[in-house]
């Protein structure tokens, strides 16, 4: 038998309210803060991601599906979808048409993770990029529309966790500073840390290793060296969160390993969905757009990941997709009307109403039993005396009421159908 490959997941029908209802709060979100969707392709020339994310990420050093087409061309599937937006904003000349653009997408992603609970190979990514403007206030509505999401879906147990990493050239600086508190250290350093050391030794922060962590718990923070200008930068942000009853706690230990990031970084963390427990993430990035051969022009922006977030959701209960359910279901009591009711029903659904009706020859119990199963709002019983009489049956399933209808009355029933 041949199965989904590891660490891809099939999206069964039972699933789909919830992603719906995701789907539906998330676009409601960025459409109530004048966000505007974006697609971009799945795959992309695999250079874009080693420029645009960094080669020192492990998302580019061991994460990509990265293969060579049969016309001998580097392709990789998208690991994350900024780099993607940013190529597309570059290649169609946006800021162009308007100095700042406001754009969300939802999609896709791929990565060569080892699967894990909140972790997969195919997962869903959606998330906003504001490119053009430097001002903080941007900064902050990305937590703040991250958290409306979250709160419309009604999560509780989150928290919001940002700090800022300057300006170049005070990042520069620390990043000497701090490689002078670790040189003493260097030798009880993991080996990952010690490559980390000279490729990207902001990561550091992040190693899960007991000994890396020691030796990271009194290391000098960034936000201790920060120029003026960050400062502010950073200070407007926390007053814009502040103004708008956001929670959130500064976390100075909080790198995100991408060279191109500047000033805020932000995450928000849910105390429901275990260790991989981040359901978001982002920041600004006013150096990627130039790097990526664009102006120069900042940007910013997260990405949260669907699949944790809906674990997060179930864990906590905290909403009932509503459940699926259809206009009509036609019944037939008496074999050899067929084709009264084929026609009757494709007619019900050009006119916008959704109908089933019986395919496997079944009894009129059964036929009443599938009625009830689909959650049917209305049952038309066709056959018998009344059909007889030239009349059929309309029953509404939640009070039992029954209406008689001329079989060929079709436009009376139907009102009837859309009255409720
Ligand atoms: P990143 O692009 O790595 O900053 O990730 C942003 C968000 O995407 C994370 O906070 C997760 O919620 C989600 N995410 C990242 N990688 C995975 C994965 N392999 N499986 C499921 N979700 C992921």
């Amino acid at each position: 038998m041949i199965k989904a490959v590891t660490g891809t997941r099939d999206t069964l029908p039972s699933d789909i309210p919830k992603w719906n209802y995701l789907e539906s709060s998330v676009k409601s979100v960025f459409s109530n803060f004048n966000y505007k969707e974006i697609r971009t392709p799945v795959f992309e020339e695999t250079n874009l991601f080693a420029r645009g994310i960094g080669e020192a990420t492990d998302i580019v050093g061991k994460e990509m599906y990265t293969f060579l087409d049969r016309s001998g061309e580097s392709i990789t599937l998208r690991p994350e979808m900024t780099a993607g937006v940013v190529r597309a904003f570059i290649e169609h000349s946006l800021d162009k048409k308007q100095n700042l653009n406001k754009l969300f997408y939802i999609g896709a992603m791929f990565r060569q993770e080892r699967p894990q609970a909140g972790r997969f190979r195919q997962f869903h990514q959606f998330g906003a990029e504001a490119l053009g403007s430097n001002d903080p206030l941007l900064d902050a509505e990305m937590i703040i529309m991250a958290y409306e999401i979250f709160s419309r879906l009604g999560l509780k147990n989150l928290l919001v966790k940002i700090n800022s990493l300057g300006v170049p050239s005070s990042r520069e600086n620390y990043k000497n500073i701090l490689k002078q508190y670790l040189a003493p250290h260097f030798a009880l350093l993991s080996s990952e840390s010690k490559k980390r050391f000279e490729t990207n030794i902001l990561r550091l922060f992040d190693s899960k290793e007991e000994a890396d962590r020691k030796i990271m718990e009194n290391a000098p923070l960034l936000i201790e060296y920060l120029d003026e200008e960050s400062l502010n930068h950073f200070e407007k942000v926390k007053q814009a969160l502040l103004s708008t009853g956001i929670p959130f706690e500064v976390d100075a230990r909080l790198v995100r390993g991408l060279d191109y990031y500047t000033h805020t970084t932000f995450e928000v963390v849910s105390g429901s969905v275990g260790s991989q427990s981040a359901l978001c993430g982002g920041g600004r990035y006013n150096l990627l757009v130039k790097e990526l051969g664009g102006p120069d022009l900042p940007g910013v922006g997260f990405a949260a990941g669907m699949e944790r977030i809906l674990l997060a959701c179930e864990n906590e209960k905290s909403f009932e997709p509503e459940e699926e359910k259809i206009d009509l279901y036609m019944v037939a009591l008496d074999k050899g009307l067929e084709n009264f009711i084929y026609g009757t029903a494709v007619k019900f659904r050009r006119n916008g109403i959704s109908v089933d009706l019986d395919y496997l020859g079944r009894s009129v119990k059964a036929q009443m039993r599938e009625a009830n199963r689909t959650n049917a709002k209305y049952v038309l019983l066709v056959g018998g005396e009344e059909f007889s009489r030239g009349e059929v049956v309309l029953k509404n399933m939640a009070n039992g009421e029954q209406k008689i209808f001329d079989k060929n009355d079709f436009e009376k029933i139907l009102l009837s159908i859309k009255e409720n």
